[in-house]
Formats: structure tokens, C-alpha cells, sequence
């Protein structure tokens, strides 16, 4: 049986002719950039996540640029984030001259461990940015209580998570702003590159809609040094679409998540660890395992994908070099890197299908 990690082609084919509908009335509009289809998918979002404000933007990376251009975050300032994320979370924050300053994640859910935040706080500190990885919230009180004390500016970012809840709040509404991906493989994916930043304060979204063109206003006059961040009029429309069933396909995520779980029991298999304050997005189904790389080959010659989210910490790689971290730094991180394995649990996944991959795993440990 041949288990791919995702499946795009599975899901576009039950949305093809709404989708194609939807482009073709870009199309005829001519309004390629922005404009109503972006506006109108905007005000969607919104309503979504129950936010006063959204902004689509070009991608998720281009989400938390923005998001800490808007708080002015500049060179010399500190940023608080997770080792164990994808690098834009950190990218963002080194390339407006800014350092982000790790701290170690939980063992568990594998997001940022609100505990060990204060230590590392400096009078340099500016801003937090919880991740809310592979689909489950970040542990908010905590980090917004730390925050509120030490007046710093908080960045969700949600990028894996879109409807994920925590305490029946959905993501988007516990920082000053919140940060979506709509990469083509993210939970609600486009047609190509796009993001969106959401956020309850009047002042940061105007900022954040001023820098996403060039901080131009009026037409050619310019307040502030922007950029492009403008989200393309397709994408606006096929997210429009999309946004439609993503409740249900979470749902279906949860399922194929559950059965796992029950599968997983009682074994050595460390299955995902979702709090009981939150509902996950299962943007990555990430069990934990011993041998995990002679896994991995193993269940690839039974024609099952899977990946490894993240293989290298942050504080690790090349490019953070000038940051001064070693090997031990942040221990939970490492040892997770070297553990973790994602399975599929795509929407559109048969029961059959997870059966399989669950005991294929189960095999290989005998
Ligand atoms: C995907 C992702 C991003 C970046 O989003 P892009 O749309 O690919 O630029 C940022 N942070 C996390 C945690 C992500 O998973």
C-alpha cells in the first residue's frame, strides 16, 4: 500500500469546480493584487477566528515580518522564541537586525516552555513569539501574564494552526498579533504563496496594512520604509473557497489522529500530547520514537511518507552562529529533534491507509 504524507490532488479534486469558478471570476475582474477577492477572504478570516482584524499578506514568513515591523521591533532588540519551529519564525526576527534568544520547549507538547521564559528576559527584550506547533496552542496564560508584567509585545505565531483552540478561544486573539500560512501543504493552503496577520488592535493593524505597500500613503507619498506584502487577488479567491470546509477537514485530521492514538496505546510509541485546554489542528500528527531514522527508512520501504519536523534546532544551524548557542543549550529541543517523526493524517486519508502505517510502525519495534 502505497501512504503519501499529504495529498493534495485528493482534496482539490472535492472543491474543483467551486475553485475553478472562483479564479475565473479574478480573472474576468482583472483585479490581480489585493482588491475585492483579497478584502472580501479577509473579512472572512475575521469572522473565523472571532478577531476584530485581518490582513492578507504574501506568505506566512511575510506575516511576521510585517507583524514585527508594525510593533517596531529594530536592531539591538530581543526576541523570545522557540528553538524547535521552522526557521521563519526566527528568520524574521535576525533579519530586521533584531536577535532572537531561544528558550527550551516543553517534552510534551513540544511548544515553547512558558517556565523557563523569565530567565531570559533582558532590559533589550521586546517581544515573545509562542509557536503553536503542529497545530496545538502554545500555553498562553502564562506567556501573556509574563508579558503583560514586563510590558513586551506577544506574536502568535499560528501558522500551523488556524482554528485551534485553547480554552474555546481560537488562536489569533491572545497575542497583539497573530500570524497565518497559507503555504499549499498548511491546513488551509492556496494555490501558491500566501499569509495573513490577525489582530484585536486598531493601531497595529493600520501600521501592519500601511508597511504591507511600501507604507504608501497617499499613492506615491510614503510614511514609514514598508514593503510588498500584498496577497495575490487568486489566492484571496481559492482560500475564500477553502476556508469553507476547513472545519470539516480539521475534523477529519482529529479523527484520523484518534485512531492513531488508540492504536498507539499502551505502546512505545510516544503519540501527540494535546492539552486538555485545547483542540488541535493535527497540522502534523508527530509521534516520538527511539530509532526513529531506521523507522523512518523502514515504513519508506513499505511505501509510507513521513518527515521529520525539525531535524536541527534553531540555536544549531550555520546561520545563527553569531548568537553564541552550543550543543546543550536547550536539551529537550535536541533530544526531540532526534525523535520525532510525522505521519500522515491528511483529511482525505482512508481508515485503511492509517491501519496500515500504525502497524507498520508497531511492526518494526516487534
Ligand atoms: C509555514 C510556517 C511559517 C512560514 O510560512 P510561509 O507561508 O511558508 O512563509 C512560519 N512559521 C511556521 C511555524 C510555519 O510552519
Amino acid at each position: 500500500m502505497q501512504v503519501p504524507l499529504l495529498d493534495l490532488k485528493a482534496q482539490y479534486a472535492t472543491i474543483k469546480d467551486e475553485v475553478a469558478r472562483a479564479i475565473a471570476d479574478v480573472c474576468e475582474s482583472q483585479m490581480l493584487c489585493l482588491g475585492p477577492a483579497v478584502k472580501e477572504f479577509e473579512e472572512q478570516v475575521a469572522a473565523y477566528c472571532g478577531c476584530k482584524y485581518a490582513l492578507g499578506v504574501s506568505s506566512g514568513t511575510d506575516a511576521l515580518l510585517v507583524s514585527l515591523m508594525a510593533l517596531g521591533i529594530k536592531p539591538g532588540d530581543e526576541v523570545i522564541t522557540s528553538p524547535f519551529t521552522f526557521f521563519a519564525t526566527a528568520g524574521c526576527v535576525a533579519r530586521l537586525g533584531a536577535k532572537p534568544v531561544f528558550v527550551d520547549i516543553d517534552p510534551d507538547s513540544y511548544n515553547i516552555d512558558a517556565k523557563l521564559i523569565e530567565e531570559k528576559l533582558t532590559e533589550r527584550t521586546r517581544a515573545i513569539i509562542p509557536v503553536h506547533l503542529f497545530g496545538q496552542v502554545a500555553q498562553m496564560e502564562p506567556i501573556m501574564e509574563i508579558a503583560q508584567r514586563r510590558n513586551l509585545a506577544v506574536i502568535e505565531d499560528a501558522a500551523q494552526a488556524i482554528g485551534a483552540t485553547q480554552d474555546g478561544v481560537k488562536c489569533g486573539n491572545f497575542g497583539d498579533l497573530a500570524c497565518f500560512s497559507f503555504y499549499p501543504t498548511k491546513n488551509l493552503g492556496g494555490f501558491g504563496d500566501g499569509g495573513l496577520v490577525t489582530t484585536n488592535d486598531k493601531e497595529l493593524f493600520e501600521s501592519a496594512r500601511l508597511l504591507r505597500t511600501h507604507g504608501e500613503n497617499p499613492r506615491y507619498f510614503y510614511k514609514v520604509v514598508g514593503g510588498n506584502f500584498r496577497l495575490d487577488a487568486i489566492q484571496g479567491a481559492v482560500l475564500g473557497v477553502k476556508l469553507k470546509y476547513l472545519d470539516s477537514w480539521n475534523e477529519k485530521r482529529r479523527e484520523n489522529a484518534a485512531l492513531y492514538d488508540s492504536i498507539f496505546a499502551g505502546s512505545l510509541v510516544k503519540a501527540p500530547k494535546i492539552e486538555s485546554n485545547n483542540v488541535s489542528t493535527y497540522h502534523q500528527y508527530t509521534i516520538a520514537v527511539p530509532e526513529r531514522d531506521r523507522l523512518q527508512k523502514f515504513l519508506a520501504e513499505n511505501g509510507i511518507s513521513t518527515a521529520v519536523f525539525y531535524p536541527k534546532p534553531l540555536h544549531l544551524q550555520d546561520c545563527f552562529a553569531e548568537l553564541g548557542y552550543r550543543q546543550g543549550d536547550f536539551p529537550v529541543a535536541e533530544r526531540v529533534s532526534s525523535e520525532v517523526l510525522s505521519l500522515p493524517v491528511y483529511p482525505e486519508l482512508k481508515r485503511e491507509q492509517i491501519e496500515y502505517v500504525a502497524n507498520m510502525v508497531l511492526k518494526f519495534y516487534g
